[in-house]
């Protein structure tokens, strides 16, 4: 995801979601991590609330609370930021840890596992269809209800998928995780459009230069 990560505004509102899990899609709020193209899109609390609602994750008129509740607030706004961060660090870090199949962290397991406790705690289970989900209260909570549903969705990928199927993109600068659904498990990028397309055409100058060198 370098093509269009030029630097200026955060674009935390508009960033693709194709990661197929919610929990990577916010690991991927941020890219190139410890490299020359390193870009954060959550640089202010206020980003962490876009995010949330360009993900689904609160509703529109929870996202214009929230908002209105940082400006007034900039406790609120540097508590909301950190915690947003420390939940995405330690999902992104025992991601990383599984799409090269290692072990993840002993202390990232248990950090991701108290997030989830702590928010959990402030969740009503609420009928929805023929069932029930989770809900949180963003004017209450604003900060369990943005990071409740993104544990969950760190835990049941942890605890009910298949492990292999969580991947790191191969794009240069890149880092973006996604957990691959396709039938033939053979899903490389995380945008064919963008890092899979950078490839193909590094790939062909190579060829040509190689042509070109033995030609
Ligand atoms: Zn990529």
């Amino acid at each position: 995801m370098i093509a269009d990560h030029t630097g200026g505004s955060s674009r935390a509102g508009s960033l693709p979601l194709v990661a197929s899990e919610l929990a990577f899609d916010f690991t991927n709020t941020a890219s190139g991590r410890g490299g020359p193209n390193e870009l954060e899109h959550l640089r202010e609390g206020r980003d962490v609330v876009i995010w949330a609602r360009h993900a689904k994750a609160i509703s529109d008129s929870d996202r214009d609370a929230a908002l209105a509740a940082l400006a007034a607030d900039a406790g609120l706004a540097t508590r909301l930021l950190a915690e947003a961060l420390d939940l995405r660090d330690t999902i992104y870090r025992i991601g990383l840890s599984l799409s090269r199949r290692q072990q993840p962290d002993e202390q990232d397991r248990s950090q991701l596992a108290a997030i989830h406790a702590h928010c959990l705690a402030c969740a009503k289970l609420s009928p929805f269809g023929d069932g029930f989900v989770w809900r949180w209260d963003a004017g209450q909570t604003l900060s369990e209800a943005i990071r409740g549903p993104i544990a969950l969705s760190a835990l049941t990928v942890l605890t009910q998928q298949n492990l292999a199927r969580i991947k790191q993109c191969e794009g240069d600068h890149c880092g973006w995780l996604f957990f691959d659904t396709t039938k033939n498990r053979l899903r490389r990028w995380c945008e064919m459009s963008v890092c899979g397309n950078r490839a193909k055409v590094r790939a062909f100058r190579q060829r040509h230069f190689e042509a070109k060198a033995t030609g």
